[in-house]
């Protein structure tokens, strides 16, 4: 597999099909070289074009003459005591963001970033602090799975899920972000089934109400983090924008499949988002919504000016919610040693 840190041509990583069936007509080759192209490229998450040797040598020197696949160049990598790691991936322009792989038994789960840096500016996050800096494209997106699968030595065969829960508010970076789940998902594509794909938002409303339009779409996760409209707008200054009934309506109405449940992840901060009143109004907010709750208790940093939870306080939280029937989980945050947890990524200039 070839790893490119600098690339003087487009990437050919991030084509969908058509896209590809172009590229072979405008090499003179019939539209169905594409589509071997296309699964050549990602069914094997490989990037060696070279090594595809059911199309023509004529061909494959075409396409590289046009465009190369790359996936951006490892910067860094901190590995944490519980297994799970923290990269640093420059891409070809210099600007880096960061992933994480976090294996689990027989799965892997690779968090990744969605945009370098984000606007969103939520109160609790490191990611915030940097501010947005640019959109990633699709082949940067998908450039991520390639660089950390190279590095772990993952492929197709093993399972794993992807969470675009790294850097930036993936329903900002629409059109890139589903193009890369469209490629993800495709049984032609790298094979990774939609129920292992998840999008998490801070609550663009537009965002979701497009992604409810979408036929083939990832599950969703909503950052929801507060039990009212003032205490939400204090965290997630985009709240005011997108206030929380709101929110919540778009989310009633949102479609779900089968036994899929929308996910709502709650970071739990010592004091101000975590009272057993906070806990009610949660359940009373997601009162007869087909949805479960993560509490995540702050991963905190001198950065910030909050403390988590106490660990009685996230029980107390959970009872009080498993009580009212909503179903809460705790989630102790992988990576916390090298800044690879929740709302921990942050890269420095
Ligand atoms: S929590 Fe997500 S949406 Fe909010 S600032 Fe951090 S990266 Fe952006």
């Amino acid at each position: 597999m070839t790893v490119t840190e600098n690339q003087p041509s487009p990437n050919l990583l991030g084509l969908d099909r058509a896209e590809m069936e172009r590229l072979a007509e405008e090499l003179g080759e019939p539209r169905y070289r594409g589509r071997q192209l296309f699964s050549g490229l990602y069914s094997h998450w490989d990037l060696n074009v070279d090594a595809m040797t059911d199309l023509s040598r004529r061909f494959r020197g075409g396409v590289l003459s046009q465009r190369q696949p790359a996936a951006p160049a490892i910067q860094e990598k901190h590995d944490s005591c519980d297994g799970s790691a923290r990269y640093v991936l420059r891409f070809a322009d210099g600007k880096a963001a960061e992933s994480v792989y976090m294996p689990d038994g027989n799965r892997t789960t690779l968090c990744i970033s969605s945009q370098v840096g984000c606007a969103v500016d939520c109160k609790f996050c490191f990611t915030a602090l940097m501010g947005l800096q640019r959109n990633l494209t699709t082949g940067e997106i998908l450039g991520q799975i390639y660089a950390l699968a190279h590095d772990q030595g993952l492929g197709p065969r093993q399972r794993v899920n992807v969470v675009f829960m790294g850097m930036g508010e993936p329903l900002l970076n629409f059109a890139a972000v589903m193009k890369a789940f469209r490629i993800m998902s495709d049984p032609q594509g790298m094979g990774i089934p939609w129920r292992r794909i998840t999008i998490s938002t801070s609550g663009v409303i537009p965002g979701i109400e497009q992604l409810a339009r979408e036929q083939l779409r990832p599950k969703l996760a909503i950052s929801l983090n507060a039990s009212s409209a003032g205490q939400r707008a204090s965290l997630m200054p985009l709240s005011r924008r997108y206030p929380l009934d709101q929110l919540m309506a778009s989310c009633r109405t949102y479609p779900l499949r089968g036994r899929e449940r929308l996910t709502f992840e709650y970071v739990m901060i010592d004091g101000i988002n975590d009272s057993g009143e906070d806990a009610i109004a949660v359940a009373r907010l997601l009162r007869g919504m087909r949805a479960k709750v993560n509490l995540i208790p702050l991963n905190p940093g001198e950065e910030l000016p909050f403390r988590p939870s106490s660990s009685n306080r996230v029980l107390a939280f959970q009872h009080v919610l498993a009580r009212e029937r909503v179903p809460a989980f705790i989630r102790i945050s992988r990576g916390q040693d090298v800044r690879a947890a929740c709302g921990q990524l942050l890269v420095r200039r």
